[in-house]
């Protein structure tokens, strides 16, 4: 076994990976870019070495400075995770040569399968059944077209060169063949630098199985199959094995295809071969075809491992050290049914648009799996993908396996960003996911349906007003507040655009009573919690003036608080500044204008959240020194009030 490997990934892979590879008794060695310096991975690992900026161009893509930083470090041999150079065989090339072992398959295995239409070639000759299409060179569009009458409507278009979902245009008619060809070429250009395509007859209710497959150079197994028709836009949100609905004769049969694959290239390490399943007449064993190969260790693997009790990691590198494949065919059986949710820092109402901010808080239920490479207090930051966790749950049914989905997305709590996390549990709870009906257009067909903005409900609010007033803790009475404060207290948050006014009417320790907009709520300390109206409250994590109640995979809210602007403003009370550096969204004071203390005079948009500024004091504003739309640093002046000396001689 390596005595020591360096890990060339980061985030939740290289988590993982230095995980197995320690729990073995091997070091590793990460790599990291400027933005990664304190990442996780970079703390978790034996060493760890920079290697450059943080675009993934000028660190993780850089083959050679990988290459050095691991004999540098005595690394022996380098684990490449999943995207970046995973399936580089230029980089596969270097590493042997620089005499280390590469944790993956051969140079030449990944380059019969880069390329999806020589990789179908090679397929057929194996006697693997693939897409009906046309694969061949001729890329005219007179002859593509041709080519699309032939196989019939509806086509899939397909870039050669494809992944993640890019360069692929699914083409209902005749007429529209032209436009899509065209614009799946621009795409793929752009992309991968190769605008060659193919053209595949499009599978009704299209099933995506793919089958786990692990060689030593020469034989290989299979682990069984993974279902991964849970997609949006040829994305996958949520996977699972066994696939509903198998039958044993389909899965000997996909099986032996993808043994067949692997075999045909002499696969080394672990891999999947992804097929296209018709999924309009149930599974059947003449009901599959070949769509690719991806010769690297998948996002999704935990699921395999959750049924199989294979630690895939564990596998990678024993084969690469040298030894035999751990288990033979017959050794390996399926236990029970396993899914994994894939998190997302992204902005599902907002058309998945992805998002950056600093993990206030960050946990996952007991006794659940979630991968992560972000612990709370790190940022996901723009360079990367904005993956937070997989969540993987195991069970011995495939309901029991869902349920147990279901309730560790309600249980995992995420503030500091939104994130796809009430998506997920909407599809959790989807009925036809429920009984394992599913195709790759379920997502997109229920679209509206799983799309829900969660509400904050009066419950969630409550708490919120009581966190903004510091009360989370404490009952209220030894704040001192209920002693000499008004015994009514008015509190403001901001969800999304809306404002919600919220009084607080203190009836002494732990016993409040709330008016959120007309409606009375009661809030009662008891224990060391508060029950809002007699029930249990949800649990709420305060990040600045962010509150997060984690009701409906949490609801977050800012603080717009006049009492706590007062208690940080310092010395000089006519400046206002910028608590941190920001874009200005809003000013309001005007020059001239006479303001009352806690006025709001401007918000800044920092960290995802908005900052409202307030008046310190009461005064007239001197001076509007920003503009909405500005970048300001932390500490610039925004707005300044005459001095109180000026004022009175006014
Ligand atoms: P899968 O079928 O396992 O989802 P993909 O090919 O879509 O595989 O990509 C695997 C993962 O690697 C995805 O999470 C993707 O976002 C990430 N990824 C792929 N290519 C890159 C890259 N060049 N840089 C960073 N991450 C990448
Ligand atoms: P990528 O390299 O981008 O992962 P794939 O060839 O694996 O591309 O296809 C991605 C997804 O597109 C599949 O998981 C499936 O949902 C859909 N798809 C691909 N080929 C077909 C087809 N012939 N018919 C229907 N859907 C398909
Ligand atoms: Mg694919």
């Amino acid at each position: 076994m390596f005595e020591r490997i360096l890990m060339a990934n980061r985030g939740e892979i290289a988590c993982r990976v230095i995980a197995s590879a320690q729990a073995m008794g091997v070091e590793v060695v990460a790599v990291h870019s400027d933005a990664d310096r304190d990442a996780k991975h970079v703390a978790m690992a034996d060493r760890a070495v920079h290697i450059g900026g943080s675009a993934p161009g000028e660190s993780y893509l850089r083959g050679d400075v990988i290459i050095r930083a691991a004999l540098e470090t005595g690394a022996q041999a380098i684990h490449p995770g999943y995207g970046f150079l995973s399936e580089n065989p230029e980089f596969v090339d270097a590493v042997e040569a620089a005499g280390l072992v590469f944790i993956g398959p051969s140079a030449d295995a990944i380059r019969a399968m880069g390329l999806k239409d020589a990789a179908k070639v090679l397929m057929e000759k194996a006697g693997v059944p693939v897409v009906p299409g046309y694969h061949g060179k001729n890329q005219d569009p007179e002859h593509l077209a041709g080519a699309a009458d032939a196989i019939g409507y509806p086509v899939l278009i397909k870039a050669v060169a494809g992944g993640g979902g890019k360069g692929m245009r699914l083409v209902e008619r005749a007429e529209e063949f032209a436009e899509a060809l065209e614009s799946a070429k621009s795409e793929a250009k752009t992309a991968f630098g190769n605008e060659a395509v193919l053209i595949e007859k499009y599978i009704q209710k299209p099933r995506h199985i793919e089958v786990q497959v692990f060689g030593d150079g020469q034989g290989a197994v299979h682990l069984f199959e993974r279902d991964c028709s849970l997609q949006r836009r040829h994305q996958k949100v949520i996977e699972e094995a066994p696939a509903p609905g198998m039958t044993e004769e389909m899965r000997a049969a996909m099986g032996q295809a993808a043994v067949r694959a692997a075999e045909a290239i002499g696969y080394k390490g672990a891999g999947t071969v992804e097929f296209i399943v018709d999924g309009s007449r149930g599974l059947r064993p003449d009901g599959f075809w070949f769509m690719e190969m991806n010769t690297r260790l998948q996002v999704e693997h935990p699921v395999t491992e959750a049924i199989t009790g294979v630690d895939l990691v564990e596998w990678q590198l024993r084969v690469a050290a040298g030894e035999p494949l751990p288990k033979q065919q017959g050794e390996l059986a399926i236990m029970g049914h396993a899914f994994e949710a894939r998190l997302y820092a992204e902005d599902v109402p907002k058309g998945f648009l992805p998002a950056t901010g600093r993990l206030a808080h960050l946990s996952f239920p007991e006794g659940v799996r979630a991968d992560s490479g972000v612990r709370a207090g790190d940022e996901i930051s723009p360079f990367y993908d904005p993956m937070i966790a997989k969540v993987i749950t195991h069970g011995p049914t495939r309901a029991i396996a869902l349920r147990r989905l279901a309730a560790a997305l309600e249980g995992t709590e995420v503030a500091g960003t939104v994130t796809n996390l009430a998506f997920l549990g909407a599809l959790a709870r989807h009925e036809g996911f429920g009984v394992g009906d599913v195709d790759t257009g379920l997502i997109a067909r229920d679209i509206d349906r799983l799309v829900v903005a969660p509400e904050a409900g009066p419950e969630g609010v409550a708490m919120a007003a009581l966190a903004a007033c510091g009360l989370l803790d404490k009952a209220g009475a030894e704040t001192g507040f209920a002693l000499w404060a008004p015994l009514a207290r008015d509190v403001v948050l901001r969800r999304n655009d809306d404002e919600i006014k919220v009084r607080l009417h203190s009836l002494g320790a732990g016993a409040h009573d709330l008016d959120i907009a007309g409606q009375r709520v009661e809030a009662r300390r008891v224990g060391a919690g508060w029950r809002i109206d007699g029930q249990p409250a949800a649990r709420v994590a305060v990040y600045a003036s962010d509150i997060t109640v984690f009701t409906q995979y949490g609801v977050s809210f800012q603080v717009i608080d006049p009492l706590e602007r007062d208690s940080t403003a310092g010395g000089d009370t006519a400046l206002i500044e910028a608590p941190m550096p920001g874009l200005v969204k809003a000013v309001f004071a005007r020059p001239g204008q006479s303001v009352a203390k806690g006025d709001r005079l401007a918000v800044l948009e920092a960290m995802k959240m908005e900052h409202s500024l307030l008046a310190a004091r009461d005064g007239v504003v001197a001076e509007v020194l920003v503009a909405a739309g500005e970048q300001v640093t932390a500490g610039a002046a925004l707005v300044r009030l005459e001095a109180e000396a000026e004022v009175a001689a006014a």
